[in-house]
């Protein structure tokens, strides 16, 4: 035995990580040939929303309502107590969201649309103006059904797929005083405060921006409501990107980011881990006596809001496990993950990856497709196309018809988002996903754009149907 020194192969500063978590129960998932969905995307009108989920080998159409939940999740739901009031679930719902939200009052509603729509209800009036850093399908749609006018002010950077700017869903200060100025701070009923901006590619804002935006909110008596359905992945980026937060637990940074705001709507569908939930939460006693009320007649009774009670003790659970600082950083450094892989092959993302979805910017992909041509909508039928991936649009069919002209809006950013459900799929499953867009990438060129043959009235990306051109 002679002592030869040891010749090391791997790069040793380089450590793998895992999932925090391990498999106990399977779906099992199915491939498909391309034929069939060749067949099946004909069938569907080009839209992924009308696909059968049978169809589809790895889904990532959304990250709403498709997470995984936990064994502790699966427990709760076996505690439920399905009194039509004063279910106990519904106190220990209420009490999560108090702990890690900080808000005082707690209304459940069904999902997020269903607290924006009581949201609506409440503070807007005909003519209102209500400015928030971009807009959200659903978000807008109540806005504007209860009369008012949604007014983007956003940073610039927040359109630009290539800015790399850490905080791009940050509010533009300057963009609001102006429209503070022009329209009067009586008719802004709240700002409308996304965190992290979906639309924008699931870019977070700075804790400073919205300590900020608080003050100059509070000069002009404009309450702040938080859509804080991914508020907790904004939380991770502030831990990760800004200066003081490094040594904060994402619990912790969540609580302040909610103290700035006086209320929130929720989708719970994303952050908090359940596949149905949402709630409506404010400090102001008058302002809840009004919700708890209208929720009787859209949603159900205060105490169970349009769920069980076992979606409540869900919810519950879901909440604490969803500020879990290993939980977070798991979820958002699969997606970062995915997005590196496909930036590393020169496939135009977003910039920087955001926290829910990689977001593929379409324009740049197809240049030679024209907007209104649909190129993101024939890229998501592309990939389906490829290996069975389901991804969605975000550009020209979401962003709908200007209710007043009736022409398209013409969104800057063209994108498909490849949305990755949380807890559900794994690094190979990753690799997969890649390797089917780099395919499309390749064979780009000959690529051609789709026909709408069918319109909806409302949020028309659902169930627009379209052909080939
Ligand atoms: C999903 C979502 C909503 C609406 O919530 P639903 O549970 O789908 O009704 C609102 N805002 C944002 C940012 C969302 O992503």
């Amino acid at each position: 035995m002679t002592n030869e020194p040891r010749i090391r192969i791997r790069d040793a500063t380089r450590r793998s990580w895992a999932e925090p978590w391990k498999i106990k129960m399977v779906e099992p998932t199915r491939w498909t040939t391309r034929e069939h969905r060749a067949e099946r995307l004909k069938e569907a009108g080009y839209n992924t929303f009308l696909l059968r989920s049978e169809d589809v080998y790895i889904d990532l159409l959304t990250d709403s309502g498709t997470s995984a939940m936990s064994d502790r999740q699966w427990a709760g739901l076996m505690l439920g107590d399905e009194a039509y009031a004063g279910s106990r679930n519904f106190y220990h719902f209420e009490a999560a969201v108090q702990k890690y939200y900080g808000y005082r009052y707690v209304v459940p509603t069904h999902q997020g649309r269903g607290a924006e729509h009581l949201v609506a209800k409440i503070f807007i009036k005909a003519g209102d103006i209500i400015p928030g850093n971009m807009y959200f399908t659903t978000t807008r749609v109540h806005q504007e059904l209860a009369g008012g006018t949604f007014v983007d002010v956003i940073l610039d950077e927040a359109h630009d797929p290539s800015s790399t700017h850490p905080f791009k869903g940050n509010v533009d200060l300057g963009k609001l005083e102006d429209l503070i100025g022009r329209v009067g701070s009586g008719r802004i009923p709240y700002f409308s405060l996304g965190a992290t901006v979906n639309m924008a590619g699931g870019q977070p804002v700075s804790m400073r921006n919205v300590r900020e935006l608080r003050a100059l909110c509070e000069r002009h008596g404009i309450p702040i409501l938080l859509d804080a359905t991914r508020a907790i992945e904004n939380a991770y980026f502030i831990q990760q990107r800004e200066e003081g937060y490094g040594g904060k637990s994402v619990a912790e940074i969540l609580l302040e980011l909610c103290s700035y705001t006086d209320g929130c709507w929720m989708s719970a569908k994303k952050d908090t881990l359940v596949n149905i939930g949402g709630w409506l939460a404010v400090n102001d006693l008058d302002q809840f006596e009004e919700a708890r009320n209208l929720v009787v007649v859209f949603e159900g009774l205060h105490t169970y809001g349009g769920l069980a009670g076992r979606d409540m003790e869900a919810m519950a659970i879901g909440i604490e496990e969803s500020v879990d600082d290993d939980h977070i950083r798991a979820r958002i450094g699969q997606v970062e993950y995915l997005g590196k892989k496909l930036s590393d092959w020169g496939i135009p993302v977003v910039l920087p990856i955001g926290g829910h979805a990689v977001f593929i910017d379409a324009r740049s992909f197809y240049p030679h497709i024209p907007q209104d041509a649909f190129p993101a909508q024939a890229l998501a039928a592309d990939i389906y196309l490829e290996a069975g991936v389901r991804t969605m649009e975000r550009g020209i069919v979401s962003a709908g018809r200007d209710p007043e002209t009736g022409m398209h809006r013409y969104p800057r950013l063209e994108l498909v988002r490849v949305t990755i459900p949380r807890r559900v799929y794994t690094q190979a499953h990753m690799d997969v996903t890649a390797e089917a867009i780099e395919e499309v990438w390749w064979n780009r060129d000959g690529a051609t754009g789709l026909r709408m043959i069918y319109e909806p009235r409302y949020l028309r990306f659902f169930q627009a149907r379209f052909e080939r051109v």
